[in-house]
């Protein structure tokens, strides 16, 4: 097994790291302040990251993104963790890979400008009523002649509040469900019918809103289906294990190393009882335990990336990956606010942000639960594969 990061990765790498450290990290402190991105730098910046090449790496060549593998995309998202997501998502494209799934005028339409930052998408599955259990939506799109007709309420809906145009979750057949009765739709903001009926104020993500959606009687062309009717479901559970394994494993591996750098700075700098305090056996453990949940998460994240590389089906894994490193990355902030005490409390430091963004990845794209549920399930029949 060749462990080796080739050269060009290597240089990717590089170049992502170099751009967040001194292009965006600078515009956290501003944009946790106002809950906004400056709007001014915020265009500069993403400018600067599309010159680069650095805008939607994880889509194909094909359609204009950077074509990389997933673990070069793991590797690369190792480095965008070391900025909040809001700023990740405006600098760098958040675009889902179920898009691929446009057909060739979508892909005009939708995907190619997502792709080149012209338009903001959204994904909108959940529910009021249906979170975990996502195939027990509501929202209903009836056929309507060659329209659809969609009704029903989404919320959390992350960029809903600014989204050019959202793919909905919706159900066309209630009896069949996630067995081909459900269907995605994209619907442009501005549709009659479809309005944002407010945002919802969440304890971290600053820069960034959640949004309740409305449709009410919302009319859409059959054009508006992705991919095909009734393979909705499908079609999210095929691309969600990459954005599960880049977004939460490898993000939460590069906001860990974040923390324990400045950790290891505080250690060596800070004295107390006339000594640095990382000389104390206790504060020493801290740093031991961040440094190998660190090693155990990253391993786990490039193993299974290069899985997903040679098409292995990883579902289990990929669960086990998001629930290890969300909850590593938990622990890892609460010691990084614990080693710089009072400082660590306050919002001087990033520290405090992270401790406060970290938390929802134990509840978003599945919770700890539910994923708990599935690795069992899948021990339980095939045993533990690796
Ligand atoms: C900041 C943020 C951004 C989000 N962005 C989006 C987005 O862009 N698009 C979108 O569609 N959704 C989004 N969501 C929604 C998110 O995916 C859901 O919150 C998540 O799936 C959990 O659903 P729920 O909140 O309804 O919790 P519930 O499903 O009601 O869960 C409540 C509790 O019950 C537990 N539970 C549920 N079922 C089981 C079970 N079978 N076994 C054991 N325990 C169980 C859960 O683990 C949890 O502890 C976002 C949420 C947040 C907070």
């Amino acid at each position: 097994m060749d462990f080796e990061i080739p050269e060009e990765t290597q240089m990717v790498v590089d170049t992502v790291r170099r751009f967040v450290t001194e292009k965006v990290q600078p515009l956290e402190m501003a944009t946790e302040e106002a809950a906004i991105i400056p709007a001014d730098a915020l265009a500069r910046v993403k400018a600067e990251a599309q010159a680069l090449g650095l805008y939607a790496l994880n889509m194909p060549e094909a359609v204009g993104g950077g074509g990389l593998s997933t673990v070069d995309m793991c590797l690369v998202e190792e480095q965008l963790g070391q900025t909040s997501d809001a700023l990740i998502r405006r600098v760098f494209g958040q675009v889902y890979p179920m898009l691929m799934a446009c057909d060739a005028a979508q892909t005009e339409r939708y995907l190619k400008p997502t792709v080149r930052g012209d338009l903001i998408t959204a994904m909108a599955i959940t529910e009021p009523g249906a979170g975990s259990d996502a195939a027990a939506i509501s929202t209903t799109a009836t056929a309507d002649g060659d329209d659809f007709l969609i009704s029903g309420t989404k919320h959390f809906i992350s960029d809903g509040d600014i989204a050019d145009y959202v793919i909905v979750m919706a159900l066309t057949d209630a009896e069949k469900r996630a067995r081909g009765g459900i269907t995605l739709f994209l619907v442009d903001r501005g549709t009659p019918g479809f309005k944002v009926a407010r945002t919802q104020k969440m304890m971290g993500h600053r820069g960034y809103g959640h949004a309740e959606l409305v449709f009410d009687n919302c009319r859409v062309p059959r054009s508006a289906i992705l991919g095909e009717l009734g393979e909705g479901f499908k079609l999210i559970m095929a691309s969600v294990a990459a954005v599960r394994l880049a977004h939460i494993g490898a993000r939460s591996v590069g906001m860990a190393q974040r923390v324990l750098e400045l950790m290891r700075e505080q250690a060596n700098g800070r004295k107390q009882f006339g000594q640095p305090i990382g000389d104390f056996q206790m504060v020493q453990q801290m740093i031991a335990d961040t440094a190998m949940d660190i090693f155990a998460t990253r391993m786990m994240v490039l193993n299974t990336a290069w899985e997903i590389d040679q098409n292995r089906d990883v579902r289990a894994k990929v669960s086990m990956v998001k629930v290890f490193a969300s909850e590593m990355l938990g622990r890892v902030a609460d010691r990084g606010i614990q080693i710089f005490g009072g400082y660590g409390f306050t919002k001087e430091l990033p520290l405090e942000r992270i401790y406060r963004d970290s938390r929802v990845t134990r509840i978003y794209d599945g919770t700890s639960e539910v994923h708990r549920m599935l690795i069992a399930r899948s021990v339980m029949k095939r045993g533990l594969s690796l």
